[in-house]
């Protein structure tokens, strides 16, 4: 195995199996005593073991033959074979621009002739986005040659090339229940899988079976970035195990199905969506299986730069007192969307963002004081996949100011969402490599089914229960960096590693 960074640190061990590191976590305690806060350092030795193998990685996308499901497949294939096509701005070449662990960097140090930059997919052995073998379901039966065109994302030039490809794959027939999604949704059902709740999971079990047992992948990871789905009751029936999925629990999702399938089956689960998938029981299902779960709903456009806007604002000691955020969109999604159900689903979801960032600042906001924060999503066919972002930011500043900041974003939406899956899968993948034991504790172990690293790509991160929710978007970043470092290279031993970084 050849890790094209290698730490020279008495702190960092190779074996033919792993990569050990000891890391020293400094933390405080801190105790109030009317306006006086007594801070109390302390520090706890850890040491984290990275298996080295990396495996090769299968996933299946619920919603394959949507907008993200057909997009992310065909930019892989793309970059895989390395393919080039031309547009009215000239040669355009596959790339994974977007991607945290594929194109951007992190900093090693600093060497003879100024600092050095290594992209974070190199600090640790992981998958590559290109090795990565798809599969998946839809309730529409489009190969996705026709699903691509269908979504009307890539240019049309790429999407000839890569067609011999795309329409030899067909999605598996899917799970519908017409009360989760909205009804506008209905004439693309024509491939479903029949038959009681249970007997549907159990199809799905057999599903991810025959897809690994096909295509000799090591692991499978399954991802739903289908239509969002209305937000379910949580009844006393989700907050038991919903592992049987029987026909009487009406509020059991689709969505949840999936979750529970893939647990079941051993198998990570990843909610790209906002709904509220992860009921009671079916966290405590991942939580008793051991298995990772994540979510909520890709962090791409719009809720992405306001988890760095507002942090830069009231990081500078700025007061946001109001955002309107304005969408609107042509794709699918936003026909989906313009439902109210559906629409609710995804104000909830973009509307804590800025909690975390805001409570943290009490010399501006008193206990529970919040910015007026609104959501609008609207519908506008013509403008496709390329999605419209309005925002209006405005602040308080100095002796009774106002600082009013208007944005308009426009991007096209999956090509956003893309990266971001891949980021999601490979970082999961890699989590389910690591594991770590302490001074106290010298049993090591994985980390907490419910995989809070990945807020960083999530609008609505899921966090262990009690466990504080982190939006901010550098905070966040620093939460992946930092379990990369510690694991690969170790804090203190950042300054020695330039004398061994070969690119
Ligand atoms: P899309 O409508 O193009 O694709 C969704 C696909 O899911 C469709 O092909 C549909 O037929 C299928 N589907 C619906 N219900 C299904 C089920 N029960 N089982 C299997 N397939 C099912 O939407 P998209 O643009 O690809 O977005 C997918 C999801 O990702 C949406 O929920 C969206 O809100 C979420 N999301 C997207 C972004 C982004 O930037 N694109 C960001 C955050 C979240």
């Amino acid at each position: 195995m050849h890790e094209k960074v290698r730490i020279n640190s008495a702190d960092v061990k190779y074996t033919e199996k792993h990569i050990e590191s000891r890391y020293c976590y400094h933390t405080a305690s801190v105790r109030r005593d009317g306006d006086t806060s007594t801070v109390t350092p302390s520090s706890t030795e850890f040491i984290f073991r990275t298996e080295r193998k990396v495996p090769r990685l299968g996933v299946m996308l619920v919603g394959w033959g949507g907008n993200n499901g057909t997009t992310v497949t065909a930019a892989v294939l793309a970059n895989k074979l390395g393919l080039t096509w031309k547009t009215k701005t000239g040669l355009k070449k596959a790339n994974y621009y977007g991607s945290l662990l594929e194109s951007s960097t992190v900093c090693l140090g600093s060497g003879p002739d100024g600092e050095v930059y290594a992209p974070f997919r190199d600090l640790l052995p992981m998958v590559h986005p290109n090795d990565i073998v798809f599969d998946g379901w839809d309730i529409s039966s489009l190969d996705l040659g026709r699903a691509m065109e269908r979504a009307q994302v890539l240019d049309w030039s790429l999407q000839e090339k890569l067609w011999p490809h795309m329409s030899q794959l067909k999605p598996r027939p899917s799970v519908y229940i017409p009360e989760f999604i909205a009804a506008n949704q209905e004439h693309r059902a024509d491939n479903l899988i029949r038959g009681s709740k249970a007997e549907q999971v159990a199809q799905i079990r057999r599903d991810i079976c025959d897809f690994r047992e096909k295509s000799g992948v090591d692991k499978v990871l399954v991802l739903w970035t289908a239509n969002t789905e209305r937000f379910c009751d949580v009844t006393p029936e989700s907050t038991t195990r919903p592992r049987t999925c029987s026909t009487t629990g009406r509020e059991v999702s689709p969505s949840t199905m999936f979750a529970v399938a893939s647990v079941l089956e051993g198998c990570a689960y990843i909610n790209g969506s906002p709904q509220n998938t992860f009921v009671p029981g079916a966290v405590d299902l991942a939580l008793q299986r051991g298995v990772f779960i994540g979510g909520d709903d890709f962090k791409s456009g719009q809720t992405k730069l306001k988890s760095v806007l507002v942090d830069f604002l009231v990081s500078a000691g700025i007061k946001p007192t109001s955002i309107v955020s304005y969408n609107h969109l042509g794709n699918n999604d936003g026909l989906n969307l313009s439902a109210p159900q559906q629409f609710r689903s995804k104000e909830i979801s973009k509307s804590n963002v800025v909690d975390d960032i805001v409570q943290s600042n009490p010399v501006m906001y008193r206990p529970r004081e919040k910015p007026d924060h609104c959501v609008v999503i609207k519908y506008v066919p013509y403008v496709g996949d390329s999605k419209r972002a309005m925002d209006e930011y405005t602040s308080e500043i100095m002796m009774g100011g106002t600082n009013t900041m208007a944005l308009h974003n426009t991007c096209e939406d999956s090509l956003l969402a893309n990266p971001i899956i891949l980021d999601l899968v490979i970082l999961t993948e890699l989590c389910q490599r690591i594991t770590f034991c302490t001074q106290d504790d010298p049993v090591f172990q994985g980390f907490h089914s419910v995989l809070s690293l990945l807020s960083f790509l999530c609008k609505a991160p899921l966090v262990p229960q009690g466990a504080p929710v982190v939006n901010a978007f550098f905070r966040q970043r620093a939460c992946i960096e930092n379990v990369m470092r510690s694991d690969a290279i170790t804090q203190n031993t950042v300054q020695k590693r330039l004398k061994s970084y070969e690119m």
